[in-house]
């Protein structure tokens, strides 16, 4: 579903006619080098393209044109090699709507301290020519990342290689669709939110289908697709004995699998990327979709419960951040604590609802009453989630605008086993600890739900975020309330003036 050599980032270098044609062949040829060496990069997922060498405002704003224009481009790498006046870039800047990637290196590594003459001084300007960039940049008010280091340092690589991830997510949010399948869960505050705006902002639309139209959907799959999702299911899951075929539970697992091939159906036919569901709202649905959610995630799709749309959106655009890396993505929920002195954490996970992809192995597939929405006994995976760093990322709109909260956190292994836990759960510890992460947690609003990842850290949600021009707070190591409550209120203060910027 999301394949990431589909994408191009196009390699510029800023220069100028002062140089003349023999130092500019040579800007050429570095930058060329440099670009292949990128594109090669295995810490850089996209197509990285040279292009020509740019020398005059002209070229600059074709270039932007071009950029804007071509649909397979996500972003631009922009470095100067020499030095390129700026006023030259204003035209092309002010109308570029892809984002920027502002790369401050040099080609030559090491200063040649016995050759060194003024041939390479004029040559290997990037120390000054770079800043003449950053000024117009910083002048404008254009968000961009800015990356130091020698091109071939592996540090570098890879902080490009998130920002071309955030560039991707970035990209696919643009005219996503996502489906809501009933309203949000009555009287809830934060998984509300202003859709028109979200479409604005991120290029998202959001719409509500009544529940009668997919559950036409889910009533018309055939016992022969039901026959082959369930054998898959037999393959890939431990299935208890009951929802075997046979077992007293079997068509508790049939009824999922009806679910996710209709569900599948109708997200593929609508060319959506995410859904949401309500517990609420189930008419005609025999059960609240939960292997079918599941296994749907598992694929690449969002997913927000109760209606929470935001998340779903998040929870898709971590997914396409962290296409091929090691660790999945999942729609997850603060659930309970462990508040025990010797090592708070918390447990997270959903009624249901929670990706196989951050699992810890063979998931167990089981079937279990719910004690919410009064309808049969869902089927749901059940499975751990491995120790190890992750993120939990959460979207609220805060009225005037959207606001990001991130948290890095750390997963540790149960205690002990949860013998009678019939969901997936995953348990961590907050960065900086538990109390100071909820307290911030909290006094930034950040919702219960959350886009939580084993495969991303909180710098590809910042270049995300940066490229949304939406607020981003996170919750690490280095939190201390003190700060957070003053950030917090200057944050307040910017996004009031900003946009008179
Ligand atoms: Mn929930």
């Amino acid at each position: 579903m999301i394949n990431l050599k589909e994408y191009e980032v196009w390699f510029v270098t800023g220069s100028q006619h002062l140089y003349g044609p023999e130092t500019l062949k040579q800007v050429a040829g570095h930058s060329q080098e440099i670009a292949a060496f990128f594109d090669k990069s295995e810490k850089i997922p996209v197509k990285i393209i040279f292009r020509p060498v740019m020398k005059t405002p002209e070229e600059i704003t074709g270039l932007c044109i071009d950029a804007n224009a071509a649909r397979s481009c996500i972003g631009l790498i922009t470095w100067c090699h020499t030095f390129s006046p700026s006023k030259m870039w204003i035209n092309g800047l002010k109308i570029l709507n892809k984002p920027v990637l502002h790369l401050h290196t040099q080609y030559n590594r090491d200063l040649p301290w016995n050759e060194i003459d003024m041939d390479f001084m004029n040559l290997n300007q990037s120390a000054h020519g770079d800043r003449e960039h950053g000024f117009i940049m910083t002048r404008m008010r254009i968000n961009r990342k800015v990356v130091v280091g020698h091109w071939q340092d592996k540090e570098v690589q890879e902080r490009i290689g998130i920002w071309t991830r955030a560039a991707v997510a970035w990209d696919d949010i643009q005219n996503a669709k996502i489906a809501r399948f009933g309203d949000n869960m009555r009287e809830v505050a934060v998984t509300e939110g202003d859709k028109v705006e979200a479409q604005i902002r991120f290029g998202l639309s959001v719409n509500g289908y009544g529940v009668g139209d997919l559950v036409k959907i889910v009533n018309e799959v055939s016992e022969d697709e039901i026959d082959k999702l369930v054998k898959q299911y037999l393959e890939i899951f431990e299935v208890a004995a009951e929802g075997r075929p046979g077992g007293t539970y079997h068509l508790n697992v049939r009824y999922q699998a009806r679910i996710e091939a209709g569900m599948r159906k109708f997200l593929e036919e609508g060319g959506f990327k995410g859904f949401t569901t309500t517990f609420e709202d189930l008419h005609g649905l025999e059960q609240l979709p939960g292997l079918a959610s599941q296994r749907l995630m598992d694929s690449g799709y969002g997913f927000g419960a109760e209606g929470d749309w935001k998340h779903s959106a998040l929870v898709r655009a971590l997914k396409v951040m962290g296409a091929g890396l090691k660790g999945g993505c999942s729609f997850m929920e603060d659930y309970t604590y462990h508040l025990n002195p010797a090592g708070m954490k918390v447990l997270g996970a959903h009624m249901l609802e929670i990706c196989p992809t951050i699992g810890d192995g063979k998931a167990k597939l089981e079937v279990h009453p719910l004690g919410i929405g009064g309808k049969d006994d869902p089927a749901r995976l059940v499975f751990n989630v491995p120790a190890g760093p992750a993120i939990n990322a959460s979207l609220v709109d805060m009225g005037n605008r959207f606001r990001m909260i991130v948290n890095s956190v750390d997963c540790v292994a149960p205690d002990a086993d949860l013998p009678k836990l019939p969901v997936a759960r995953a348990l961590w510890v907050p960065q900086p600890d538990l109390k100071i992460g909820a307290a911030a947690w909290i006094y930034a609003g950040g919702a219960h739900h959350t886009a939580f990842s084993q495969a991303l850290t909180s710098e590809y949600i910042e270049d995300f975020c940066e490229m949304a021009g939406i607020e981003y707070i996170h919750i690490g190591r280095q939190t201390n309330l003190k700060d957070f409550k003053k950030e917090l209120k200057w944050n307040e203060m910017y996004y009031l003036l900003a946009k008179g910027l």
